[in-house]
């Protein structure tokens, strides 16, 4: 049986180890919980942009913390969105400091609109995957 290296699930991005039978083209985990919880489901990055939007209106920032802050396939997403801030474990940050100054805000902003007119989280993460490994 052929090893196959862990990889992130393109529906809830915890890492899984793919089924050595299907090796590198199973992209989800299967487990019964994934779909609870879909950081890249449009209507999660509607509502991150709802509430940049709204925050930038009154002048205030808007801070993100937590695993999808720390997931460098997010990077160009939230910098299109307006996200001001990103809060994360400092192992991280070197990484993700990295994809942020690889990345171009008016690209950033491009890429965004394009991902927002998505229907599923996978065609989401389908789409960033490509862009990430630009970095
Ligand atoms: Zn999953």
């Amino acid at each position: 049986m052929p090893k196959v290296r862990k990889k992130p699930c393109r529906i809830c991005r915890r890492w899984f180890q793919p089924d050595a039978r299907v090796g590198e083209r199973q992209r989800a985990c299967r487990k019964p919980e994934c779909h609870l919880y879909q950081p890249f489901h449009p209507a999660v990055l509607r509502l991150i942009r709802t509430v940049c939007e709204a925050a930038h209106q009154h002048g205030k920032w808007v801070g993100v913390c937590g695993e999808m802050a720390a997931d460098p396939l997010a990077v160009a997403l939230f910098l299109g969105l307006g996200v001001d801030e990103l809060s994360m474990d400092p192992r991280f940050i070197p990484t993700i400091k990295f994809a942020i100054r690889q990345t171009r805000r008016s690209e950033a902003v491009a890429l965004t609109e394009e991902l927002l007119a998505l229907n599923n989280a996978p065609q989401i993460v389908s789409r960033l995957e490509p862009w990430s490994q630009q970095l």
